[in-house]
């Protein structure tokens, strides 16, 4: 017995893991009338200027956004703040990103659980503030010694326990796809969407990062469309440098934009970024840049 088929029988035993036969449903399958996409703005909390949120709340409002992405990991401490400055606004929480602690497809029991719990407290939590969803990134490197295919098996097995408790809660768990440094089974928008067909629960769906489709994906348009009905956010920063978008010469997203019109793309593309020059400046900047570019696309 070779040592991969070892391990996952040894897998097997603890977790009771049993490959699925995919459906035969596929992610493009695009709306009969197709809506017409709209670009709606968010900004992630460390992202917007401002010192209070109801400062950073002010600025973004004034140039369009319509929601406010704050991290998972801030929301026991900031949630009354918050909802007493969301009160009377157009704008809105969208998703929340990330705050999960543990790792639900890690080698260890114990982390598995600690994962399993704290994804529930945030989705709890997120679910209270009105939010759309909750990003989460199955297991970052060193989280896991299981191998691609193990991990993403057990992932499988897993989400379903998660996303009835994010229906109960009123949003979606979004799969975050990462770079290969970051995360060494899920890179592409296709491959989380793939997973939400899987699982093939209403609870989950996926999202695409601009910064991270940059070194992963051959065609922005064509990752949209495979993500299809299941993409539900999009992050974006400068191409080279996860700056703010435009701060690097040549960030062009209308290739991804074309792709977001064509599958009637409703959701947030949410600002995760860096900075190199003066914050406000750069972000209407970027918020021109952005309009300009879905016109043009
Ligand atoms: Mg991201």
């Amino acid at each position: 017995m070779n040592l991969d088929r070892r391990k996952f029988l040894t897998l097997s035993a603890l977790t009771g893991i049993i490959s699925a036969t995919p459906s035969p449903v596929r992610a493009l399958t695009l709306p009969e009338p197709s809506p017409k996409a709209r670009l709606r703005l968010s900004c992630q909390d460390s992202v917007a200027p401002g010192k209070t949120i109801a400062e950073k709340l002010d600025f973004l409002e004034a140039n369009g956004f319509e929601a406010f992405e704050p991290h998972g990991k801030d929301l026991p401490n900031i949630a009354d703040e918050l909802q007493k400055a969301l009160q009377g606004r157009k704008i809105k929480v969208g998703v929340v990103c990330g705050g999960m602690q543990g790792c639900l497809i890690s080698d260890q029991e114990e982390e598995r659980r600690k994962g399993m719990e704290s994804l529930k407290e945030v989705l709890t939590a997120a679910g209270a503030l009105g939010a759309t969803g909750v990003i989460m990134v199955p297991a970052r490197p060193n989280q896991t010694k299981l191998g691609h295919w193990e991990a993403r098996e057990l992932l499988v097995k897993v989400l379903p326990e998660l996303c009835d408790h994010a229906q109960k809660a009123g949003l979606h768990l979004l799969l975050e796809p990462l770079n290969r440094r970051e995360c060494h089974f899920l890179r592409q928008v296709a491959d989380g969407a793939a997973i939400c067909r899987d699982v093939d629960h209403p609870g989950i769906r996926v999202m695409g990062d601009f910064w991270h489709m940059t070194w992963e994906e051959t065609s922005d348009m064509a990752a949209f469309i495979a993500g299809g009905q299941y993409l539900r956010h999009v992050h974006i920063a400068s191409r080279k440098n996860r700056k703010m978008p435009g701060e690097d010469a040549g960030d062009n997203y209308v290739d991804g934009f074309k792709g977001l019109k064509l599958i009637g793309y409703q959701d947030f593309i949410s600002f995760e970024c860096g900075l190199k020059g003066e914050r406000s400046n750069a972000l209407i900047a970027a918020v021109k840049l952005l309009r300009e570019q879905w016109e043009s696309a």
